[in-house]
């Protein structure tokens, strides 16, 4: 095997906050085919000895070859991240601005980061060496243990595996002793692979497809490339049946599947439907995963014993060998994009992935993004529509109730309540939707106003009643509930406004032959908590759910006919201006759990703007329309799908030191922005100005090229990591979808 030559230079991409790989020299004795990009490298860097990625081989450093490190060993001999992977990783490390070595660490699961173990499945088997054979025992002298393993081993001439010799009490030390002595030798044998191909695809049969499904699945089958779709179709049109389809039609051709939903916790039912159709090894990847699990999920996924992958966000960067269609359910969701760090879009990555890759890929909503929508109707997408809801389940109506001057029952009109009353008396179970988790939103003094506000964030703290506490939703932060008033020293504090505690409770007392059910983030936290949940409710029996936009989620809920939605009023006057959009999602998506079994749906929506134009449009002309008069103002603000966005964030402990940084990048990038034609506005106080005790201050760029803004924010990153990145923490957000 050839030998690294004095001008083999290796590029290490190591997981620190700094956006450049480091130099490293080959050990002599490393075989240069094994130093391929995606290999794992153990380095020493400054004190520590760490894990990175090859890069690539270059045959002279900028940093002088005689002032590098040797490196301490390779950690691969086939790469751990794929040459896909790889392209993807440098692909998404350029757009979102973000340190390489970091992106490379969310393509590994937490024990190749952090282990020197091999990726692959080995075991160890040991065998006599030509010396170990023909030794005599009594060479030994009276190493009693050392002649017992001699003579276990000549017994199996082929050699045995660790475990076995552990049977015939030959323990490891033992060994270790005549690997020394040169009498043994190791062997890293790979079991054999067992690839799904051998196994039946499907488990159950297919549901016979509707047309307009049938018009959806053909054009995926169809595809020989990378062509990515739009699946938009209404809750319930039986999106997940084409998803299922299209996929067998891929595992036929011998191929994989990568399929990415929101939140598998939250919605185990899908899981269950691609465990239920499919005779192929479904893995799936979520948060309540042990590493070691993770692990085993990532090999499977890695050397082809997976036919499918189903996983949150970070599923997008399981390695496949050999990848055929990649899905994206629920595109709108909000969780595809993370929210710190590295700030990637996982849906929006899938596109590059399935063209990297050239495949198809499927981005299935009910309720699509404006971008999605845009990207199908200029042509770049092509649009599937689903317009019905399959089998017999009917449109829900939807009944806008104005609660203007109102008397309200714990925030109910009794129309509602009337007609809580009658479905559950059918024998129907009723959904009640509201935004607010916790007792109520504000413990209030009842003599001067006083409230209690999170002393690290610019934001009262949420009455909680079970356990009894003050919560900050924004940082955690949690207190023992005042006796008194902090101002006037009263002690008649009372709960303001509505959570889903409080709901509950009220509930319970106003109907008191029927169970309530809370689902929020609280009542869910311990595993199988929402499956014990979603058991209940799938008896059937009548009962009335609670719960938060947990409750939105992509569930399947035959006996719910009813859904109300408390005040909705909130969502229309924010300030983020995507907030009309996601309103408008949560709202159709909790709409679309009623009436999917066999009895007609019904939506209340109680609200003081019953004129609103937007409630009107997307109640009489539905989403399609809603969306493109939204889309119509986007265009005139030159905002998102328009023009491009990012946020420059900052945040110090110190009230100015933010603001000032940011004040003085701002100063620095005008002239480029200029040039580039490009924007920059700010700084402004971010939404939360003050949150776990920093104070946050922002930028935005705005441009209606892309290059343009990625040019700009090159530049300006650049400039940062030389010249003040260490005094304050700060990161970049490219296509932030919240301000
Ligand atoms: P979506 O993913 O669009 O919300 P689902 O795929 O969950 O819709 O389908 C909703 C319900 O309709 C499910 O119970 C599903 O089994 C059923 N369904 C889907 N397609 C068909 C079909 N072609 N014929 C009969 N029932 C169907
Ligand atoms: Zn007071
Ligand atoms: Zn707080």
């Amino acid at each position: 095997m050839a030998k690294p030559g004095s001008h083999t230079i290796i590029q290490v991409a190591l997981p620190v906050p700094l956006r450049r790989t480091f130099d490293y020299l080959p050990k002599a004795d490393t075989p240069v085919n094994l130093l391929q990009p995606g290999t794992r490298v153990k380095v020493p860097f400054g004190k520590r000895q760490i894990i990175g990625i090859i890069h690539g081989i270059i045959p002279h450093s900028n940093f002088g070859d005689d002032n590098l490190k040797t490196i301490t060993g390779l950690l691969d001999e086939e790469a751990a991240i794929g040459p896909e992977l790889v392209k993807l990783c440098q692909w998404a490390a350029q757009y979102y601005h973000h340190p390489l070595g970091d992106v490379y660490a969310h393509a590994l699961p937490t024990l190749l980061r952090s282990k020197d173990d091999s990726w692959e499945e080995v075991s160890v088997r040991w065998q006599l060496t030509q010396k170990g054979r023909l030794i005599g025992l009594d060479q030994l002298g009276r190493a009693k243990r050392q002649i017992h393993a001699l003579k276990i081993l000549r017994e199996h001439p082929e050699g045995l595996h660790q475990p076995m010799l552990k049977g015939f009490e030959v323990e490891a030390p033992i060994l270790r002793t005549l690997l020394d002595k040169g009498l043994v030798d190791q062997h890293q044998d790979r079991p054999p692979r067992q690839h799904w191909r051998q196994d039946r695809i499907l488990a159950e049969s297919p549901l016979t497809l509707n047309e307009e499904q049938k018009h959806a699945l053909q054009p995926i089958i169809d595809s020989t490339g990378f062509r990515p779709f739009l699946l938009e179709g209404v809750t319930g049109s039986g999106k997940t049946e084409v998803y299922l389809q299209a996929i067998t039609h891929y595992l036929k051709q011998g191929k994989q599947a990568l399929v990415l939903v929101p939140e598998i916790g939250l919605t185990p039912q899908t899981l269950h439907r691609f465990e239920a159709r499919f005779g192929v090894p479904v893995v799936s990847f979520h948060s309540n995963l042990t590493d070691r699990e993770r692990m085993i999920s990532w090999r499977k996924a890695r050397n082809g014993e997976a036919a499918i992958v189903l996983g949150t966000r970070s599923a997008l960067f399981s390695p496949m060998e050999n990848l055929g269609i990649i899905v994206v359910d629920e595109e709108h969701d909000l969780s595809y994009k993370q929210q710190e760090g590295f700030r990637y879009n996982a849906r929006d990555l899938a596109i590059i992935r399935a063209n990297q890759q050239n495949i198809p890929v499927v981005l299935g909503s009910a309720t699509p993004t404006l971008e999605s929508l845009q990207n199908a109707r200029s042509g770049r997408y092509e649009h599937l529509v689903l317009s019905q809801r399959a089998g017999n389940a009917r449109p829900p109506q939807f009944r806008v109730l104005d609660i203007r001057q109102k008397a309200l029952t714990h925030g109910m009109a009794p129309e509602l309540l009337k007609e809580m009353e009658e479905r559950l008396k059918a024998r129907q179970q009723v959904l009640v939707f509201i935004n607010r988790r916790g007792y109520a939103p504000v413990l209030m003094c009842h003599d001067c106003g006083w409230f209690k506000e999170c002393p690290h964030c610019d934001h009262r703290m949420t009455c909680h009643a079970n356990p009894a506490h003050l919560h900050c939703h924004h940082c955690n932060h949690q207190l023992a509930i005042p006796r008194f008033c902090g101002n006037c020293k009263s002690t008649d504090l009372r709960p303001i406004g509505m959570g889903t505690e409080r709901l509950e409770d009220n509930l319970s007392a106003l109907f008191p032959k029927f169970p309530v059910i809370r689902i929020d983030r609280d009542t869910t936290q311990r595993k199988q908590a929402m499956s014990k949940h979603l058991e209940r409710i799938n008896t059937g029996e009548p009962c009335i759910l609670v719960g938060t936009q947990m409750l939105a989620k992509g569930h399947h809920f035959p006996k719910v006919t009813l859904v109300a939605v408390c005040d909705i009023d909130a969502g229309l006057f924010a300030a983020d201006f995507r907030a009309t959009e996601h309103t408008a999602q949560l709202l159709m998506q909790v709409s679309g759990r009623a009436g999917r079994g066999d009895d007609r749906g019904l939506v209340f929506l109680q609200t003081h703007q019953p004129g609103h134009p937007l409630l009107q449009t997307l109640l009489s002309d539905g989403y399609g329309e809603f969306a493109t008069e939204l889309t119509n103002e986007r265009r005139l603000m030159g905002m998102p799908p328009f023009g491009y966005l990012a946020l420059l964030r900052a945040e110090s402990a110190d009230p100015r030191q933010a603001s000032q940084f940011l004040n003085q990048i701002e100063r620095w990038m005008q002239p480029a922005a200029q040039s580039l034609n490009a924007e920059v506005w700010g700084p402004a106080p971010a939404l939360m100005p003050k949150k776990a005790r920093r104070f946050r201050f922002q930028l935005m760029l705005r441009s209606e090229q892309r290059p343009a803004l990625q040019q700009l924010l090159k530049q300006t990153v650049k400039k940062i990591e030389q010249e003040a990145g260490h005094r304050l923490k700060w990161s970049v957000d490219v296509d932030p979808v919240t301000l």
